[in-house]
């Protein structure tokens, strides 16, 4: 039996999981789920699975939650803040940690896990793209096991030797024979829309994916390809791949999760449905495979493949992350906090669409020209520097 800690268990992942464990309710315990603040999920939740411990970001929420579980006669042990969700994201009981909150807030509880020297199954790549280098050096250091969710990654992981699988962030992609990384990406529900009407997308349009059910965070960086860009440097960071190794394709039907080319002209792609549930099976039980409940593919059902390559025209935010990738950790984790913030702030009506890339490029510049030189060597460091530049494009988005 794997004994789990769901981190961001309300969410789209944190569900998707659930229903992996549930098809398979032989080999996995819930121990413990973590969420932000949303109460009456997280009840239904505890009524079903029963776990013995729950996180809450928000005390308010871990307040309500302790007395409504009072009155279904539930004992389950409550933690609140950051701190109780780095709590369950230890626990001695616990080998398995699905680290699925969504953006920065994920970082400590995360780091919580890999310190445990956990199995880290990791969906939160805005983590990874805020501590790049730290994060790779804490899972060698305590001993924990990277496995990744996202599709792209979990794609590429499947296409890759073993030896690689079990030595993620510290590979040498050259001498494995390996040429190129190829990263697919739908390109999003703009991908034929004229540039010039980007400007009148509304929050609704933006999170209407048109072959992903996601959360709203990621649904507009998808459309934007900020995703691809963050998943860009995600990818930079688990394969230890350089400029010349890593490359974007837009293959509009996601079929197609993500590619390895080899020196010898071989090309491995992973395929399947668009289903989170198939990434997360396959870390969940790996290296064996087990019923992710999934549809199998239907050739004939996809008819046709087709790639395109990405347009910077139309995905500023995919520039700007490639180029921040090359310009140090200071500009990722500057751009990923711009970025969660001018996300939110459309989400919210307060900026347009195409905003959005405007302001994380006022915040990766003004980063960069003040904090090239910083040194981010501790976890502290970064979350100083995310702090700074959300105020930045906090600044930004009161002007626009
Ligand atoms: P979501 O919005 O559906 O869920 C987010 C979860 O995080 C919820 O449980 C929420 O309560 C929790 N949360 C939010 N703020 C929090 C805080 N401050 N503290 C603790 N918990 C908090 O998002 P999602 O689509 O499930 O995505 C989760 C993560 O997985 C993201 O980093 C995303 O990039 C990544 N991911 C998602 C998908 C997908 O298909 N949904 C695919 C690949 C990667
Ligand atoms: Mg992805």
């Amino acid at each position: 039996m794997r004994k789990l800690t769901i981190l961001g268990a309300t969410g789209s992942i944190g569900s998707s999981t659930l229903s992996v464990a549930k098809q398979n309710a032989d080999k996995f315990d819930v121990v413990a789920l973590g969420a932000g603040s949303n109460v009456e999920k997280m009840l239904e939740l505890c009524c079903e699975w029963q776990p013995k411990y729950v996180a809450m970001a928000s005390a308010d929420a871990a307040n309500t939650l302790v007395i409504k579980l009072k009155e279904h006669s539930l004992n389950i042990e409550v933690f609140s803040g950051e701190e109780g969700l780095c709590h369950i994201a230890q626990l001695d009981n616990v080998d398995t940690v699905m680290a699925a909150i969504v953006g920065a807030a994920g970082l400590l509880p995360t780091m919580s896990a890999v310190k445990a020297g956990k199995r880290i199954l990791l969906a939160n790549k805005e983590a990874l793209v805020m501590s790049g280098q730290l994060f790779i050096d804490a899972v060698e250091k305590y001993g924990a096991e990277l496995l990744p969710v996202d599709s792209e990654h979990n794609a590429i992981f499947q296409c890759l030797p073993e030896h690689i699988q079990t030595n993620l962030g510290r590979c040498d992609l050259d001498k494995n024979g390996i040429s190129a990384i190829l990263l697919t990406g739908s390109g999003g529900p703009f991908r034929y829309t004229d540039v010039s009407e980007l400007d009148a997308v509304t929050p609704e349009m933006a999170i209407a994916h048109p072959n992903w059910s996601m959360g709203p965070k990621i649904s507009v960086d998808s459309a934007t390809m900020m995703n691809k860009g963050l998943e860009y440097i995600e990818a930079r960071w688990l394969f230890n791949a350089n400029k010349d190794q890593l490359k974007v394709v837009i293959h509009p039907q996601s079929v197609i999760h993500s590619m390895v080319q080899y020196k010898d002209g071989s090309v491995l792609a992973q395929m399947g449905l668009p289903d989170m549930r198939t990434p997360i099976a396959c870390t969940m039980s790996y290296p064996q495979r087990i019923n992710a409940g999934v549809e199998p593919l239907d050739f004939t059902k996809v008819g046709e493949f087709s790639f395109i390559s990405p347009d910077f025209s139309r995905y500023p935010c995919l520039k700007l992350a490639i180029d921040a990738c090359y310009l140090g950790q200071h500009a990722t984790t500057g751009l990923n906090a711009a970025n969660e913030q001018s996300v939110a702030a459309f989400l919210n009506g307060e900026i347009k669409f195409t905003d959005i890339a405007r302001i994380n490029e006022l915040v990766l510049n003004k980063v960069c020209a003040n904090f090239q030189n910083l040194e981010l060597d501790s976890l502290e460091s970064l979350i100083d520097l995310d702090r700074m530049a959300r105020h930045y494009a906090d600044e930004a988005i009161k002007k626009v």
